[in-house]
């Protein structure tokens, strides 16, 4: 029996005609790239977004792009890149945002597997594309996302100029009513280990994402927000906020290449940002900032936090020192990104402020489309009550079923495994103790990096922690706590182990703390614990020493 309602497919295209209907004179600020004009903004509405998206989406076929046809990016949070999200998807082709932190040999590794046809770059990265564009095969044109007035010259390639491109355009473009199961944009994951593998996103697992994210359990934005994404916008579609926005006429700022605490402070205050969103890392630096200088934020009512766990001690800053609510979040490429966000429910509100915030630091509650669920070894379910941790795995129509291009399916029976060790609770709240690869195996028992970190990271003199396994004769793997102590603070090896005692089990004790001036990173912003356990593989633990 057919039903009564109408079948309209789910497109990016209706995001941004939206958004021009409801919140034509909503602004899109954007801090621009161009050398010169570091502290310069550019200004537009989505009804402008809109029209040069069209422009775009003329140049794109002008260019002969057809259906399914992949553009890469290399590109900063800025209004060009609004445009390509909207332009490339919208006329049926698919935005590829290359994170341009990755190594050269990934990203033309990845431009090469996804056969990119064009790639758009903000100067900065033109080195780069200099560099790299005689080893990407596919390309068969380069455009700087900039005017001709900016416009780089690269010896030996044609370079063609954004704003000449749109400007030859008339915006008179009709958005082609796509199958809703076409793909739109595609990300590959920084890949610590290996190749990076692809996620090809299609409309509809686009727009279902951008419903149950910007819910009011989730994002919860709303026409009357400004929205700052820290996270780039080749991070995994910068947790699909552009979209998100979009969908809610809410005010956008694009912070481009200035992320660091001056220039990101500066522009949350001159934009009056009510709502952001980044990993902690960047977090670290502005909070460092606005500590080091006495500021505080007049329009920022809550943050979210994710891609790495957010350490306790942030979300005490953020919530004591600014009034600014934390929101835990955890999510992964495959999953479009959000699985889950922290927010408390009716019955924690009366609860007293350390309670409330051990909850807060959970990675929270599945989001509604995400069923998530922990199993053991032998892939048994086990009960969720906070005790019980093993291989989280999750399904729902916005988690990956087949990476881009690889012959066999990514799940297990259905379900997606996540490479994420976990408990749940009773009431559903997530808690990541580790990703798997960095569970530390002791005497067959395991040891979370995470909660440890946590807690070292409470300590006023640590900037950053990690803790990594070091091979151990006995035990076979023993922690091993490195620090990064803030600068001018004291803290020595004992100080630390004193500040842990009493608060893990005596057999979670790192076995050596050691100092360091920096961690290494991923591109995304993780701490790079492959490069630290290499690091660090040699080290001789005392509990060995002495043996
Ligand atoms: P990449 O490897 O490219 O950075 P993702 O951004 O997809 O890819 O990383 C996803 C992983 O990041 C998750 O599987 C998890 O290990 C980690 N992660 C994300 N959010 C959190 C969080 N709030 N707490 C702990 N780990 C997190």
């Amino acid at each position: 029996m057919r039903h009564s309602m109408q079948n309209r497919p789910l497109l990016i295209s209706s995001l941004i005609t939206h958004a021009e209907r409801v919140a034509g004179d909503s602004e899109i600020v954007s801090r621009l790239v161009e050398r010169g004009s570091e502290f310069a903004t550019h200004r537009y509405t989505y009804a402008d977004a809109h029209r040069r998206s069209r422009q775009l989406a003329n140049a794109l076929t002008r260019f002969d792009i057809r259906h399914g046809d992949r553009i890469a990016t290399l590109a900063w949070n800025g209004f060009r890149h609004f445009e390509l999200y909207f332009g490339v998807s919208g006329m049926g082709a698919v935005i590829h945002t290359v994170n341009p932190r990755l190594f050269p040999e990934q990203i033309t590794y990845i431009v090469n597997h996804a056969e990119d046809q064009l790639l758009f770059f903000d100067l900065t990265f033109a080195p780069l594309v200099a560099k790299l564009a005689p080893l990407l095969k596919s390309v068969r044109g380069f455009v700087a996302m900039t005017d001709r007035a900016h416009c780089p010259e690269i010896p030996g390639l044609t370079v063609w100029c954004y704003e000449d491109l749109l400007s030859a355009e008339t915006d008179d473009f009709d958005w082609p009513l796509l199958d809703e199961q076409s793909p739109s944009s595609l990300c590959y994951t920084s890949g610590t280990t290996g190749n990076p593998k692809g996620v090809l996103y299609a409309h509809r697992t686009t727009l279902l994402h951008t419903y149950a994210a910007m819910s009011a359990d989730a994002f919860c934005l709303t026409s009357r927000d400004a929205v700052l994404p820290v996270v780039p916008m080749f991070h995994v579609n910068a947790w699909g906020l552009p979209y998100i926005c979009a969908a809610t006429g809410a005010k956008l700022v694009l912070p481009g290449h200035a992320l660091d605490g001056a220039s990101l402070y500066r522009l949350f205050e001159e934009e009056g940002v009510t709502l952001s969103a980044g990993v902690p890392t960047v977090w670290m630096g502005l909070l460092g900032h606005m500590r080091t200088h006495g500021l505080k934020f007049s329009s920022l009512r809550e943050t979210v936090i994710g891609g790495s766990a957010c350490p306790p001690a942030m979300i005490d800053a953020f919530e004591d020192e600014h009034g600014v609510t934390v929101l835990h979040a955890w999510g992964m490429t495959e999953l479009s990104p959000l699985g889950s966000m922290c927010r408390l429910k009716l019955k924690h509100l009366a609860l007293p402020k350390p309670a409330r915030r051990a909850i807060q630091a959970k990675q929270g509650k599945a989001i509604f489309g995400m069923e998530m669920k922990i199993v053991d070894g032998d892939g048994r379910a086990l009960p969720h009550d906070d005790v019980a941790f093993g291989d989280l795995m999750v399904r729902g129509p916005w988690v990956v079923e087949q990476y881009f291009r690889e012959e066999h399916s990514a799940l297990v029976e259905g379900w997606f495994p996540t490479g994420d060790v976990a408990r749940i609770d009773a009431d559903g709240y997530l808690t990541i103790t580790d990703r798997s690869k960095d569970v530390i195996k002791s005497g067959g028992e395991w040891i979370s990096s995470i909660d440890i970190e946590n807690l070292a990271m409470a300590h006023p003199a640590v900037a950053e922690a990690a803790v990594i396994a070091v091979p151990h004769p006995k035990w076979d793997e023993r922690p091993l706590l490195v620090i990064v102590r803030r600068a001018g603070a004291d803290l020595t090896r004992e100080d630390m182990l004193a500040h842990l005692s009493g608060k893990i089990a005596k057999w979670w004790m790192p076995d050596d703390v050691v100092f360091a001036t920096e961690l290494p990173h991923t591109a995304t912003g993780k701490v790079l614990k492959t490069k630290l356990r290499e690091i660090y593989r040699d080290h001789v633990l005392p509990s060995t020493a002495a043996r």
